[in-house]
């Protein structure tokens, strides 16, 4: 059997009931494969950070197993495993006496890696998460913003570049500019580090949007449904679920319905050169109508490769949406 089309976290029957009978997870079969960003959603209190904290052993199921590439997380030695994993936390946990490149190198120096090393690549993961390091390697938390520090955060989580990496709640201490901000870099940095992601969110458009699967959790620790972006959203599995999913479902289409070929119009009698406006193929609605508005134009060009797959007009945003919803019902 080919291991790499193993799930790297594999949950089954994974249960927690706290010491004063609060049952906080129930049951939960959940995996997630290699590469992918999978969101764990639902209102406060549903279980969602305790399952995270199940993953790295900071919180020890009552039945169950969790796998982690394979291996039975009860089989390896806590501290060890926790090495292997980024954990990226709202209140961030960054130790306030020490600069922001000694914060990065926190796990590397666990690691016994040498001074100069650490230093190098904690420059290297400032410059990665978008903060320049001869401004702020030598800063203290408290010297930055929210959203700075958050990054701080998630430099340090990648530090000895984990394959896996749990997030709880990473982009819910700042205000909402900063954070659609900080999504749109998480989103471009996966893309570059495949890393296999576990984040929580009570925010559905948070999960939508970053999410390859969204895990929706209901109170009680019961998992209500997994599935893409687009069939949680377009397919609520009960009412649990269309609730939670919410009332501008309409919008929230644009946002994962993908632009495809049989939206567009042939370029016919555009020029490709004069499209000012361009987006590739399998961005959403929403993307491309964002890019159309920006420029004031008439038509949105849909690259495909090195060429044009046709354009996109308001109509054919318009034919896209109600096709997405209609197939809902
Ligand atoms: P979420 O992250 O989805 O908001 P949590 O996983 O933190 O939810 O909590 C799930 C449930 O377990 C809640 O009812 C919470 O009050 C309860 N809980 C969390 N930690 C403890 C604990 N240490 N002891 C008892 N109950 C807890
Ligand atoms: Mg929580």
């Amino acid at each position: 059997m080919d291991a790499t089309s193993d799930p790297m976290i594999r949950l089954s029957g994974v249960g927690k009931t706290y010491d004063d009978g609060t049952v906080a997870v129930h049951e939960l079969d959940l995996e997630v494969p290699r590469g992918e960003v999978m969101c764990l959603v639902g209102p406060s209190g549903c279980g969602k950070s305790t399952t995270l904290k199940m993953i790295n052993r900071l919180i020890e199921p009552t039945t169950g197993r969790i796998l982690l590439d394979g291996r039975d997380v009860t089989d390896v030695d806590p501290v060890t495993l926790r090495r292997g994993i980024g954990y990226v936390i709202q209140q961030i946990g960054l130790f306030p006496h020490h600069t922001v490149a000694t914060n990065v190198a926190t796990v590397l120096s666990l690691l016994g890696t040498p001074r100069a090393k650490a230093r190098e690549r904690a420059t290297e993961l400032l410059d990665l998460v978008g903060l320049d390091p001869d401004l702020y390697a030598d800063r203290y938390p408290a010297q930055l913003s929210g959203g700075q520090r958050q990054r701080v955060g998630v430099a340090r989580a990648l530090a000895a570049d984990p394959p896996v990496l749990l997030m709880d709640e990473p982009f819910g201490a700042v205000d909402p500019v900063v954070r659609g901000r900080l999504q749109e870099e998480f989103r471009r940095l996966q893309q570059e580090l495949h890393k296999t992601v576990v984040l929580v969110t009570h925010d559905i458009d948070e999960a939508v949007t970053m999410g390859d699967q969204v895990a929706v959790f209901a109170t009680g620790g019961r998992l209500a449904q997994v599935g893409t972006p687009l069939e949680v959203v377009a397919r609520p599995a009960d009412d649990f679920v269309a609730d939670f999913v919410g009332s501008t479902t309409s919008l929230r289409r644009l946002r994962v319905t993908p632009v495809a070929a049989e939206h567009l119009e042939p370029l016919d009698d555009v020029r490709t050169g004069d499209l000012a406006a361009t987006v590739d193929l399998g961005v959403t609605l929403e993307q491309a109508l964002t890019v159309l508005l920006g420029h004031d134009e008439q038509v949105v060009g849909v690259r495909q490769g090195s060429g044009f797959a046709g354009v996109l007009t308001p109509n054919g945003i318009h034919r896209a949406l109600r096709a997405s919803l209609a197939d809902a019902s």
